[in-house]
């Protein structure tokens, strides 16, 4: 299985293949393996970066939320070949795909010990001990498409949510490009908004929430293996979810 294309930032071309193989689900570049694990990560301002000795590698989140969905802890090497996980379509929804026949023994889920809540400003995770896992993410963005959102899962699945596409705003762009960023990006690999409007065509209701919760399945997976509970994220941020997943990795 290969999946190619561009990355969101870099907007340079990568090469990603998944090999079965025996052990936990890692990652593969030239001859280092490494897991995809919380300590691991160098970076979170605008996307998971994962670094090794010298080698970096950019916004893991997406695929990372489609293993997380499905299950997937074992058995697989994700090898890739450049700088950054391509973005294709802005959501998981492909990678979802792929991985769907995969055989994924299920593991049994790690029970919370208690509760954890890290804070940052209007910015808050919650981990606390529940029967069954739930997730629910909110988000508030003062731009008239946006405003207060919120997604639960149940009802919500957590499949659902794959399809929900990266979002930006257009007047951020110009100074994301300057610092080398979003390179890749484009009115149909993301969500973006005008300073009134959409300036591409959303997916579904509320698409903005729904990919927040689909980034924080993806950054909860560097923790190393499933947990049960109960997880509320207000305003998250790949720093607050990637805190917790050390946390809980710990
Ligand atoms: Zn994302």
């Amino acid at each position: 299985m290969t999946i190619s294309g561009i990355g969101l930032h870099t907007g340079k071309q990568s090469t990603v293949r998944f090999h079965p193989a025996e052990g936990p689900v890692r990652f593969r570049m030239g001859r280092l393996e490494f897991r995809p694990l919380a300590s691991a990560v160098v970076d979170t301002l605008r996307c998971t970066v994962m670094g090794y000795h010298d080698l970096r590698l950019m916004t893991v989140e997406h695929l990372l939320s489609a293993l997380f969905i499905r299950g997937i802890w074992e058995g697989l090497v994700i090898e890739v070949t450049g700088p950054e996980i391509p973005i294709l379509d802005g959501s998981a929804r492909e990678w979802l795909a792929v991985l769907q026949d995969f055989p994924a023994p299920a593991p049994q889920p790690q029970l919370l010990q208690g509760t954890t809540r890290i804070e940052e400003g209007r910015s808050s995770v919650l981990a606390q001990p529940a029967e069954v896992f739930s997730l629910t993410a909110t988000i508030l963005f003062p731009h008239p498409k946006i405003g207060y959102q919120q997604v639960q899962c149940p009802p919500t699945s957590l499949v659902e949510l794959a399809s929900a596409r990266t979002f930006g705003f257009l007047k951020e762009a110009e100074a994301m490009r300057a610092q080398g960023l979003i390179k890749g990006a484009s009115l149909e690999n993301a969500l973006v908004f005008s300073e009134h409007d959409f300036a591409s065509t959303p997916r579904m209701l509320h698409e903005p929430v729904w990919h927040k919760a689909l980034d924080f399945l993806g950054d909860l997976y560097l923790a190393g293996r499933p947990y049960q509970g109960r997880f509320v994220v207000h305003r998250g941020s790949h720093r607050l979810h990637v805190e917790l997943a050390k946390l809980l990795q710990s």
